[in-house]
């Protein structure tokens, strides 16, 4: 017996085993809960393979950007499931060229909207949306970045669309806990984690991935499975009263001001 036993979790944002939705959805499916998934179509031949190794049987395509897909994928969820547990967004999304070496002031008007729509509006969508099958008590999560707080070196519009991300979590926290089915909403800041999004999306991601372990004071990177053990908690009754919160993963990052090196 886990301790998400009879609990039925649906997740968006698996594409690949490094993906840390799927970190998410490992550990979900360890402590028992049920998982569905929806993907985007264009990793349909990596989600499906994955999300069977779970025993999930539900596994469909949503494109988060479009309201038709969001409204299909919970009206099949609430059709195979009845209700959900657990609603786990873990998708980002901006255009390769603003997250690059550019500065952020040439961010352009389309890449903001881009950003803005998939890395932050889609959370406030898919809420929305999962409401009406939510069993009364459940839990919402999304993934953030210490980005959203600070300037870290290209993260440039995505720090925006986090820190958006970040307020949402605090209003939809407000709106569905005074909701009659009390449901959570938190977010996990993950320290840097090489995925595919991370890896082939952000400039300089790799050596900003090597340099964090000097700093963090637990010396090391965090992994998938510390993301999805830190999921589990906030996603179960171990975390009833918990909510409205941004919770790091991320080694003790965030709280240094000024590391010491090596040597000391
Ligand atoms: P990933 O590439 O494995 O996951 C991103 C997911 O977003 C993919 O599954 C992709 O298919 C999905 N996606 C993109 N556009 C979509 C759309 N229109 N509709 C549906 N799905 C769409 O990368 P990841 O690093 O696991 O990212 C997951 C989350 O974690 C993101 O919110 C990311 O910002 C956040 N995060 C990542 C890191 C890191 O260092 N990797 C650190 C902190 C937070």
């Amino acid at each position: 017996m886990g301790i998400l036993s009879g609990k039925t979790a649906l997740v968006f944002g698996v594409s690949t085993d490094y993906s840390i939705g799927w970190g998410i959805s490992r550990a979900l499916a360890r402590e028992g809960a049920t998982l569905g998934f929806g993907y985007a179509e264009p990793v349909e031949r990596y989600a499906k393979p994955l999300a069977a190794s779970v025993g999930s049987t539900f596994v469909e395509p949503c494109d988060v950007s479009k309201d038709d897909e969001i409204a299909a994928i919970m009206e099949k969820a609430g059709a195979h499931f009845g209700e959900i547990d657990i609603l786990v967004h873990s998708i980002a999304f901006a255009k390769r060229e603003e997250l690059s070496d550019a500065p952020y002031y040439l961010t352009s008007r389309e890449g903001f909207h881009i950003a803005m729509d998939i890395s932050t509006y889609s959370f406030t969508a898919l809420a929305r949306a999962a409401l009406p099958i939510m069993r009364p008590g459940g839990s919402m999560l999304t993934m953030t970045y210490l980005g959203s707080e600070r300037v870290v070196a290209h993260y440039n519009v995505m720090g925006l669309a986090k820190a958006a991300l970040e307020a949402s979590v605090r209003y939809l926290a407000y709106d569905l806990g005074t909701h009659e089915k009390h449901i959570r909403v938190n977010a996990v800041s993950a320290g840097p984690i090489r995925t595919l999004a991370a890896r082939g999306g952000i400039s300089g991601f790799s050596q900003m991935h090597a340099e964090f372990k000097e700093i963090a004071p637990l010396r090391r990177n965090v992994t998938i499975d510390d993301v999805g053990n830190a999921a589990v908690y906030l996603c179960s009754d171990l975390a009833a009263g918990v909510t409205g919160e941004i919770h790091y993963v991320d080694a003790g990052f965030n709280i240094v001001g000024v590391a010491a090196g090596e040597s000391t």
